[in-house]
């Protein structure tokens, strides 16, 4: 594509278009940045998503006119925003798209309750309209606004597989149709609004790709459209040192590299989704973390270099609700065979294993999700004795540093030693140290760790604390 032709994704959040206020902030960001003709990309509402998952949970209790209720304000706040900001004509097809929203989801709701084995696609067909309504809002705003732009549904460009509420992508055909949908609107500098975190199948079922899924959405348009840049607007500037929410003195991390914002978002820096960075890498573009709240300040770029000077250390990751299953056997001694026959049992039951660490004789593993476990554990009770603990965490140190600093795992247990940790692995990138705590300590270690490695006096005292 001719340079000047090439767009900038620019996705923003569920936080960024939150009521009028958000939603006029996110127009102004736009207008500012015609010249880098913007393909943008939207998540529902803020809180939308869980109300419209709610209100299928309800529906397949039994409570069908409850679900349909529980919806009626989450409308409203989508009523109130047209009413402020829409001009007549905008304002009376946001309204009409409301209507049909509130009569679709009332029917899908119906038949879920009255027919529960068809929740898996009617729900992502329900929680679709967080999306669609959003984009709708904000393309209708800036066309109030004097700007050219267009409501695209993304269902015609995001292509996927039919496992509803995680489908993944079918990339080539992806492509195919984003530029075709995209391609004459950038062309024409018509500015592109699509919903993110939806798509559909080759059968026009429609699918969602997974909680936070905006950002992948907006990854992928990026790389079909070889975009410049990729945005993620969102509440906070850029990805912190530590989760805000845990550590007051969070502070911004200028320059990341892709492996190392791959292993934050992984490990539970909920600003990126896991996926976002994958499609970026594969074409060199560079992603960047913005605040759509203050737009002036520098977020983060992620990009394929960053400075891995010794000790550096960019930031803490960690999140909650950490099963840990450990599998002892003599037989393993020796045995080949025993990880593999471990390691099919979960790939069986479609369970990911995040964190695993092996010894003589048993081999220790860490779950996100483990619905699955049940089946799991009956299986791998023919390989060995097996204990399960619930209620874990992890925490995971991340730098391009690590790779070079020897003795970096003592010093960062020097520092919980009160604390009981297991899984303790340096990842096999070497960028990342990784180990599990239980739930209660959590908060505490990730602002202990932080305190030894952001907020000693001065970059001295650090660099000698980290030798
Ligand atoms: P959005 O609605 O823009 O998708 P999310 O709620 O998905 O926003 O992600 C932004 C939130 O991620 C922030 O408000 C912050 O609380 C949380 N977060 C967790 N870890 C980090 C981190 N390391 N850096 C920045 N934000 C983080
Ligand atoms: N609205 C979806 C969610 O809440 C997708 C997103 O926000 O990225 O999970
Ligand atoms: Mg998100």
């Amino acid at each position: 594509m001719e340079t000047s032709l090439q767009p900038t994704v620019m996705k923003f959040g569920g936080t960024s278009v939150e009521d009028a206020h958000a939603f006029e902030r996110v127009a102004r960001i736009v207008q500012s940045k015609l010249d880098a003709r913007p393909v943008v990309v939207v998540s529902a509402m803020s809180r939308f998503t869980d109300a419209l998952l709610a209100s299928v949970d309800a529906a397949a209790g039994g409570d069908a006119e409850a679900a349909t209720r529980s919806l009626g304000p989450q409308f409203e706040r989508h009523m109130e925003v047209a009413r402020n900001l829409l001009g007549t004509e905008e304002r009376s097809e946001v309204w009409d798209a409301v209507e049909t929203a509130k009569r679709k989801t009332s029917e899908l709701l119906r038949i879920i309750s009255q027919h529960p084995v068809t929740r898996p696609p009617l729900q992502d067909e329900i929680v679709s309209y967080g999306e669609q309504l959003s984009a709708l809002l904000l393309s209708s705003l800036l066309t109030s606004n004097g700007l050219s732009a267009r409501y695209v549904d993304a269902r015609l460009s995001i292509v996927t597989g039919e496992e509803y509420g995680n489908a993944s992508p079918i990339y080539e055909e992806t492509e195919r149709r984003t530029r075709q949908e995209l391609l004459p609107l950038i062309e024409a500098s018509v500015i592109p609004v699509m919903g993110g975190f939806i798509g559909a199948s080759l059968k026009k079922a429609t699918t969602t790709l997974g909680r936070g899924g905006s950002d992948f959405t907006a990854a992928l348009v990026g790389a079909c459209l070889s975009a410049r840049e990729i945005e993620i607007w969102t509440d906070v500037t850029g990805v912190l040192t530590a989760d805000p929410r845990v550590v007051e003195a969070a502070r911004t991390i200028r320059l990341l590299s892709y492996s190392e914002a791959a292993e934050l978002a992984y490990f539970g820096a909920k600003v990126l989704h896991p996926k976002t960075i994958q499609p970026a890498v594969e074409r060199h573009i560079p992603v960047r973390i913005c605040n759509s709240r203050a737009p002036e300040e520098a977020g983060t770029l992620v990009c394929f270099e960053t400075e891995a000077a010794p000790r550096t250390v960019k930031a803490i990751a960690h999140k909650t609700g950490i099963t840990t299953v450990q599998i002892t056997s003599g037989r393993m001694l020796g045995a080949y065979g025993f990880l593999r026959a471990i390691f099919e049992i979960f790939d069986r039951h479609r369970t990911a294993v995040d964190v695993v660490t092996t010894s003589e004789v048993s081999v220790s593993l860490s779950l996100d999700d483990a619905s699955a476990l049940p089946a799991i554990l009956e299986e791998l009770k023919r390989l060995g004795e097996v204990e399960v603990e619930q209620g874990r965490a992890i925490i995971c140190v991340v730098g391009e540093g690590l790779r070079s600093t020897p003795g970096i795992a003592s010093w960062v247990f020097s520092n919980i030693s009160d604390i009981n940790v297991s899984l303790v692995s340096l990842g096999a990138s070497s960028i990342n140290l990784t180990f599990a705590v239980d739930e209660p300590h959590v908060r505490e270690v990730v602002r202990r760790l932080h305190r030894a490695f952001f907020e000693q006096e001065s970059e001295d005292e650090r660099v000698k604390l980290a030798s």
